[in-house]
């Protein structure tokens, strides 16, 4: 059953190979990059200073340096200015603590996003709740995910962000459809699960002792997969024409995975996310978004 017929939606993408339309996520953050940098050029014409996104990279992880590189080259595409903060491994929790403060206190700063995951002997929650709620463009401290929980107006993580962005731009409406997260972190699963809640979605939150799982998903009119196992998401878990999300980003040899059996899964899907070219693009286009959010209401 395809998409459009089971929401009266047009097709996003759809590939002629499978049965389920391919939503376009790299498309799409292509479009709310263009928007972002379109309303920095506006600020900037009007002689404002354009929006400011300070990175703390604590150590050399090698993913960690790619993920930082990659936000600073979006963010000069979209005439953010960016400032690359580093620490060696070593960096002292006090040293942090410092970095952290300087940067919340610059007031030619609006956004800060500390790069995770921290060295071993630094606690990264503990950092993160030192962002002010302001500059917190990746909505993880304890202040941000209490305000999204209460529905007062965050910054909300990028990654379930970018999530509720693929879905209104295929124009899903979640009110009253059953939503199946697999996953709880407090990077996806749990802060979409108050998304999607907000969004009158009737939504349940799988994980690793959840039992049934197969079938608990099969009532899901959207699923989403946010767990890290390749694969692990099957025909056999997807209601005919369901939207399925596939948050999950596997390395895998030579190239990345999600956690859905793509080719399987698309011959009974409505829509369906590839990995990549997904919901991974949103990440950073709904930072950039976060980064001028932040600076707007400054
Ligand atoms: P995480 O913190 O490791 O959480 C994984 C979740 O999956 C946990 O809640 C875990 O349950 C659950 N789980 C593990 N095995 C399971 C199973 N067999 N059945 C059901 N649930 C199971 O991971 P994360 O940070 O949320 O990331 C999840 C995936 O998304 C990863 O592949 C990551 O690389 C990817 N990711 C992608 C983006 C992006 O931009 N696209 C951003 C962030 C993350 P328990 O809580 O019981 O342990």
């Amino acid at each position: 059953m395809g998409f459009s017929n089971v929401y009266g939606v047009p097709r996003w993408g759809q590939r002629d190979d499978v049965g389920a339309a391919v939503i376009d996520g790299k498309g799409i953050a292509a479009e709310i990059r263009a928007e972002v940098a379109a309303r920095v050029a506006a600020i900037v014409a009007d002689g404002g200073r354009p929006p400011a996104l300070a990175t703390i990279l604590v150590g050399e992880d090698p993913a960690s340096q790619v993920y930082v590189g990659a936000k600073h080259r979006a963010c000069a595409e979209a005439g953010i200015r960016s400032l690359d903060v580093r620490e060696p491994a070593d960096c002292g929790r006090e040293r942090l603590i410092e970095v952290i403060a300087e940067l919340s206190a610059d007031p030619e700063v609006d956004g800060i996003l500390l790069q995770l995951p921290l060295p071993d002997h630094l606690d990264g929650a503990e950092f993160v709740d030192l962002i002010p709620p302001a500059k917190d463009v990746d909505g993880l401290s304890t202040a941000s995910t209490g305000a999204l929980w209460r529905g007062r107006g965050a910054l909300a993580p990028c990654t379930p962000s970018g999530v509720m962005e693929l879905l209104g731009r295929i124009r899903f409406d979640a009110a009253g459809r059953r939503a199946v997260i697999v996953g709880r972190s407090e990077l996806v699963g749990k802060p979409l699960a108050a998304m999607l809640l907000a969004a009158n979605a009737t939504v349940t939150i799988c994980h690793s002792r959840t039992v049934e799982l197969e079938a608990t998903c099969t009532e899901a009119d959207l699923l989403v997969a946010a767990v890290g196992k390749p694969g692990l998401i099957g025909p056999e878990h997807v209601k005919p024409g369901a939207v399925v999300i596939d948050v999950g980003i596997n390395g895998l040899g030579d190239g990345i995975a999600g956690d859905v059996d793509f080719e399987r899964v698309a011959g009974r899907a409505g829509a369906i996310t590839p990995v990549p070219g997904g919901v991974g693009p949103m990440t950073i286009a709904c930072l950039l978004r976060n980064t001028l959010q932040a600076a707007s209401s400054q």
